[in-house]
């Protein structure tokens, strides 16, 4: 144990929102039923054993995490908010599919957040055998709960999968099939786990590096209550044809459009695709450029084919995820904020999303 952790009881709240992990197989059928998480300590008597109390809450209606929406997203971002002061740390329960788009999403909407909220999930029900679930909760749960000189150890929005603490918003998943289904490609995870937890304390924000000062670590929580709508993904590939390119960018609503380029940031320099790109920002959408390679970043001035993009008004998305970039657009524009703000907050980390 670290010499400074601290064995004051913790209290945590876990929520559940659907997915794989809540379901178990039916004794006498075989088929596969809700698990009642309000039971957790009927279901697994080892918690006891953990120095943390647990309260649970289910969100209605518990949802398979492809029907997630923004405004489940606010919904849950609203619940932690009143219960902030109730608990030491929160352990959100979500589908694998959508999990990094929520947790990112979390991560955004939360300012001045200074407890952890831990997102988990599994690939096999918690109520079967083989499960990956029962250890994903329980160390979720001991993350979410343990305190370091009197702080939570990881006061950010994180998710934990198969002995692996991410920063949320860095997460992708990428695997259907196997048990450790998410990626951090493009920062270290936050804890490695084993027979021990070895937390990378350097990798890990706190709410006054996030924010630039010290006395916001004991600032009120805030949660931002809109997300814009508008946002499109558009992943090149070699053929996309032109007239496509300009109806999907001036699509009615669309304000701004992620374009997932090649490498590190580049797309073609054909003059219809560099001009069709400039008309959009010309009218107003913001394009953020990244990579639809997982791992590094886009550095636009490194071949002409990135550089003509610069020139166009697109905006660097460095080394982000999809999921993060659609959610900080959201969580941005949905500020209403004057464009000269809303570029700024774009070209900046604003939760450890991305490093430049
Ligand atoms: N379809 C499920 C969901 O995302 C899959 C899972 O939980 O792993 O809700």
């Amino acid at each position: 144990m670290n010499p400074e952790m601290d064995t004051s009881k913790s209290s945590i709240l876990i929520i559940y929102t659907g997915g794989t992990i809540g379901m178990k197989t039916d004794a006498e059928t075989g088929a596969l039923v809700p698990f009642d998480f309000s039971a957790i300590y009927d279901e697994f008597p080892s918690l006891k054993r953990l120095n943390i109390d647990i309260d649970v809450r289910t969100m209605s209606p518990v949802i398979d995490s492809s029907n997630v929406t923004p405004d489940n997203w606010i919904a849950l971002a609203k619940l932690i908010r009143d219960n902030y002061a109730r608990y030491d740390g929160f352990v959100v329960l979500h589908g694998t599919d959508t999990m990094s788009y929520t947790a990112s999403a979390l991560s955004f909407l939360f300012e001045n957040l200074a407890k952890p909220v831990v997102f988990t999930g599994s690939q096999i029900p918690i109520g079967v055998l083989r499960t990956d679930g029962r250890e994903n909760l329980i160390t979720a749960i001991e993350i979410a709960g343990t305190k370091i000189g009197g702080r939570p150890a990881v006061p950010e929005v994180s998710l934990y999968f198969q002995n692996r603490l991410f920063r949320a918003n860095r997460t992708t998943k990428r695997s259907a099939e196997a048990l450790n289904a998410f990626r951090s490609y493009n920062y270290p995870p936050l804890a490695e786990v084993g027979v021990n937890i070895a937390y990378n304390f350097p990798a890990i924000l706190h709410p006054e590096i996030a924010s630039g000062t010290v006395s916001d670590a004991n600032a009120e929580l805030h949660i931002a209550e809109h997300l814009a709508d508008g946002i499109v993904v558009l992943k090149l590939f070699p053929g996309l044809n032109e007239e496509i390119l300009r109806s999907m960018l001036s699509a009615p609503g669309v304000r701004a459009v992620v374009l997932e380029t090649f490498g590190a940031g580049n797309a073609p320099t054909s003059e219809w695709f560099i001009r069709a790109l400039h008309d959009a920002i010309r009218r107003g959408t913001i394009v953020l450029n990244i990579t639809q390679c997982g791992g590094g970043k886009v550095s636009m001035e490194l071949y002409e084919t990135g550089l003509r993009l610069q020139k166009a008004g697109v905006l660097c998305g460095h080394d982000m995820t999809t999921e993060a970039a659609v959610t900080k657009l959201m969580y941005v524009l949905g500020q209403e904020l004057p464009e000269e703000a809303t570029l700024a907050l774009l070209r900046k980390p604003l939760r450890g999303e991305f490093t430049i």
